[in-house]
């Protein structure tokens, strides 16, 4: 059993559309078992949270009637006369809820994160019924579902933490009960236990595909975008980026948590945990390997094989006076999990703690540090910096040595003098991150890329 993934990007037009559905039926032909996770088609679940956020009824009629329009006219393109019937109804009648459901949250706007999670939803919606219908039409017995009946989580709306034993258990029973179809599961959303509807994050039906994958111990999840594979750095930054043949788990984390976005970061846990071979492919060029991500490190001679970055990000970098403060308490006030911010890293080294967060409620999330530090330190507030809005670009590589990686951290700041404001390396995903300005992102980014990836790649290819 594999579990193939199509991205919104690979759902966006006529030409992925039917690329994909060709990639299943190939699958299908050759009596391979699959299942199957889809994201919204692309651009959706953006319009969707634009609709719930918006009061303003013009801009909401347009939006509904782009959402609208672009789904009738995927189905009339797709399906013969005699099938669009029942396609645009069922089409409709999922439409006519999202009226509904826009009519109820303008009623009571108090939570608006619980409001956009029922709201944003619908893309998945959309589209599975959509290609589970195309699958019909080609004589497959494909069955819609509706992933918030079997993905569990708790009420963190907007980034909801799964329950994994209670969704597993629910995958896999879903599953047995259905084996003689071809399930068309909704990536990215799920519910409480309750059954109020929550989502993943956003990218999140990579996640999605690596719950299902992880709760039948499929042979293999794959992964359909819009790119050759895992590509060293971001393509749409660097024009010499070049595709990985295979990478470790570990370091496929690496690129996705510090900003690769071709895969979710927590999608790699449950492949991970369970040993499921992860392949990144080309929906537009299937032919391809792609990339495997696997449980084996890569076979390089080279210590660098991959550059990530993230804009915006948020520093705070405390210096303590007091030692102890470093080893344990600050850790443990500063990087707990509940705190509201969105923590990206917390990282303890000599002399600070360094903290870095992306959220886009930042002063509020500053305060919240702010505060935790007042309560712990009273009047004897210890020195502490906040840097914004700065870019952290991250090197990955083999990096296990903490003194090769510290020779580096000094050869790097030598090179770029006083454009890199802060470093911080992480033993555990062996990655070495630098803080820049946003304007210097793009320049040291490349250059980093061509000076110890282009001039040194020897990368298993
Ligand atoms: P999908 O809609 O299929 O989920 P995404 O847009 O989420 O696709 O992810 C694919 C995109 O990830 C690519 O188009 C590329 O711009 C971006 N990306 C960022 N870093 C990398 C990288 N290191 N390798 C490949 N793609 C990357
Ligand atoms: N459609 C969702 C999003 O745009 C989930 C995904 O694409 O993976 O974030
Ligand atoms: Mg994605």
């Amino acid at each position: 059993m594999k579990v193939l993934k199509f991205g919104g990007t690979s759902l966006g037009s006529h030409k992925a559309i039917s690329n994909a559905l060709s990639i299943l039926l190939n699958r299908i032909n050759k009596e391979e078992k699959i299942i199957v996770v889809v994201s919204a088609f692309s651009g959706i679940t953006d319009q969707l949270i634009a609709l719930s956020d918006s009061n303003q009824s013009k801009r909401s009629q347009e939006i509904l009637q782009s959402i609208k329009s672009r789904h009738v006219e995927i189905i009339n393109h797709f399906f013969n006369k005699t099938e669009q019937q029942s396609v645009l109804q069922q089409f409709y009648d999922l439409y006519n809820e999202l009226i509904r459901a826009l009519q109820l949250i303008s009623q009571n706007r108090e939570e608006p994160n619980k409001n956009q999670d029922y709201i944003s939803g619908f893309g998945e919606r959309f589209s599975a019924q959509i290609i589970t219908s195309l699958l019909e039409s080609n004589n497959i017995n494909a069955l819609y579902t509706d992933t918030r009946n079997l993905i569990k989580t708790n009420d963190d709306f907007g980034f909801a933490k799964v329950e994994k034993k209670i969704s597993y258990q629910n995958i896999s029973d879903y599953y047995q009960k259905n084996s003689d179809s071809i399930i068309v599961a909704t990536g990215f959303i799920a519910s409480t236990i309750d059954g109020i509807p929550t989502t993943l994050g956003r990218g999140g039906s990579d996640y999605t595909a690596s719950l299902f994958a992880a709760a039948i111990s499929a042979e293999a999840l794959e992964i359909w975008t819009d790119v050759d594979g895992l590509m060293t750095a971001d393509p749409d930054k660097v024009n010499s980026a070049v595709t990985l043949d295979h990478i470790s788990y570990k370091n496929a984390e690496g690129f996705s948590k510090y900003g690769a976005k071709v895969i979710y970061p927590p999608t790699i846990v449950p492949a991970m945990k369970y040993d499921i071979p992860i392949y990144i492919k080309n929906t537009f060029k299937p032919e391809l390997n792609g990339t495997l991500i696997h449980n084996k490190p890569i076979d390089s001679s080279n210590t660098i094989f991959g550059i990530s970055s993230i804009q915006n990000v948020n520093l705070i970098t405390v210096r303590p006076d007091n030692i102890e403060y470093l080893s344990e308490i600050l850790p443990n006030l500063l990087c707990k999990e509940d705190l509201e911010a969105k923590i990206l890293e917390c990282k303890t080294d000599e002399k600070t703690v360094k903290i870095v967060f992306s959220t886009p409620n930042i002063s509020e999330s500053l305060l919240i540090i702010e505060r935790a530090i007042q309560d712990l330190f009273g009047k004897q507030m210890p020195n502490y910096e906040i840097s914004k809005n700065l870019s952290m670009i991250t090197l990955i590589g083999n990096l296990a040595d903490k003194s090769e990686a510290k020779n580096l951290i000094t050869e790097i700041n030598s090179i770029y003098d006083g454009a890199v404001k802060s470093t911080i390396y992480s033993e555990e995903l062996e990655t070495i991150s630098i803080f820049t300005e946003n304007t210097d992102e793009n320049r040291i980014v490349n250059h980093l890329h061509e000076l110890f990836i282009t001039k040194e790649m020897t990368v298993n290819t």
